[in-house]
């Protein structure tokens, strides 16, 4: 059988930028399957189809696994019942070299990536959202700058103990991590703004605003 691919999303958008959130309302919302690839990668290992026992080969040997692999589990995901409106893609692509793979990939079956909303936030609010995890020394209670601030500063509120940053956590660690995907991110955007199907939506203000903006980008109208 080879029925007609449904819709394809690609969901783009930097750590912190509510990216898993957004996907899970989008797909509950417009029906299509959330598929994010470390939940395929463990579901094809789990029911041990030949793709999964592949895939598992590598990741036993400490080693990625290859782009065309990952490609095939997505086909065959798209494949399944529940994915008959479509899918959206929520950490896939990462780079511009799979999303050309997957470009060829579904024009040999007829089908394209439809559309890519990019949840936009400005590298210094990510570096916030993502950098402002405070906790106490006595207990590691957590707080957090943006959401969760102590009633007094650089102490708990709980035991009256001192607050301290895990390297993880600081300012410059974070924002060094966050270079090296933004990096690979803009190429992606680039990408497919090239190809013609990105939608960014402002990705600063709230959760229900950005679905709403998101939505619309969605609309079939739009698409
Ligand atoms: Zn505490």
């Amino acid at each position: 059988m080879t029925a007609s691919i449904g819709r394809v999303v690609v969901l783009l958008g930097a750590p912190g930028a509510g990216k898993g959130t957004q996907a899970q309302i989008l797909s509950e919302k417009l029906g299509l399957a959330h598929v994010a690839t470390g939940d395929l990668f463990r579901a094809a290992v789990r029911d041990e189809t030949s793709l999964g026992v592949t895939a598992k080969g590598y990741m036993d040997r400490g080693e990625l696994v290859p782009d065309a692999v990952t490609i095939e589990m997505l086909l065959e995901r798209l494949a399944k019942p529940d994915a008959e409106k479509g899918i959206l893609l929520d950490g896939f692509p990462r780079n511009t070299a799979q999303a050309e793979v997957l470009d060829k990939a579904l024009a040999d079956k007829g089908g394209r990536v439809d559309v890519a909303p990019y949840i936009e936030v400005p590298e210094a609010d990510l570096v916030a959202r993502l950098g402002g995890r405070w906790i106490c020394r006595a207990a590691g209670h957590p707080y957090h700058e943006q959401t969760k601030p102590s009633i007094t500063p650089g102490i708990c509120d709980v035991d009256g103990s001192e607050l301290y940053q895990r390297t993880d956590d600081q300012p410059a660690t974070v924002q060094a991590r966050l270079r090296q995907q933004l990096g690979a991110l803009d190429l992606v955007v680039d990408f497919y703004r090239t190809k013609g199907v990105l939608k960014a939506v402002d990705g600063r203000r709230g959760i229900d605003l950005v679905t709403g903006d998101l939505l619309a980008a969605l609309a079939p109208a739009n698409g």
